[in-house]
C-alpha cells in the first residue's frame, strides 16, 4: 500500500476554460518517491498545468507532509499559505493520522517538524544534497 496520498481539486483553466482535475500531493514518502525531491525543492510541487493547453494554471495552496524515515524528525509539515494557528494544527494533525494509518505497524511516532515552504527546499537540499547548488553556497554533509 502506497503512503503517499493525493487530494484532488476542481480547476477551470483561465486561459481556455478547460474544466479538469488536478491530484496534489498531500502526503509524500520520500522512500517511496525520490523522484518528487526536485519538484519539492524548487517548489514546483503544487504547481498545476492545464492538461488540455499546457499552460501555467499557477501555484495551488495545498499543506505537504512529507515522511522520511531515517531521517529526524521523520515528518516535516508544511501548511497552507493561508493557514494560521489551529489550522496548521488540524490540518498537520489530519494528515499525520493519514500517514499513520498507512504504515500501520511501521510508524514510530518520533517528532514532526512544522516547515514553512521556502525553508522545506533548503531541508532537503541539506538532506539528500543538490547537484544544482552553485558555487559559493555552503554544502553541509548529514
Ligand atoms: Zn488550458
Amino acid at each position: 500500500m502506497s503512503h503517499s496520498q493525493t487530494a484532488r481539486m476542481d480547476i477551470r483553466c483561465p486561459h481556455c476554460g478547460y474544466d479538469f482535475s488536478a491530484y496534489l500531493w498531500v502526503i509524500i514518502d520520500l522512500d517511496e518517491s525520490p523522484e518528487l525531491v526536485p519538484s519539492i525543492r524548487n517548489d514546483t510541487i503544487h504547481y498545476i498545468t492545464c492538461s488540455r493547453c499546457g499552460d501555467g494554471v499557477g501555484q495551488a495552496d495545498s499543506p505537504l507532509l512529507i515522511y522520511r524515515p531515517g531521517y529526524r524528525p521523520p515528518v516535516l509539515f508544511s501548511p497552507s499559505w493561508d493557514s494560521t494557528g489551529d489550522d496548521i494544527k488540524e490540518s498537520a494533525a489530519f494528515l499525520m493520522n493519514q500517514l499513520r494509518q498507512s504504515l500501520g505497524a511501521s510508524w514510530q511516532d518520533s517528532g514532526i517538524a512544522v516547515v514553512p515552504r521556502p525553508s522545506l527546499g533548503e531541508i532537503l537540499t541539506v538532506d539528500f544534497g543538490d547537484t544544482t547548488l552553485k558555487s559559493g553556497e555552503p554544502r553541509r554533509t548529514p
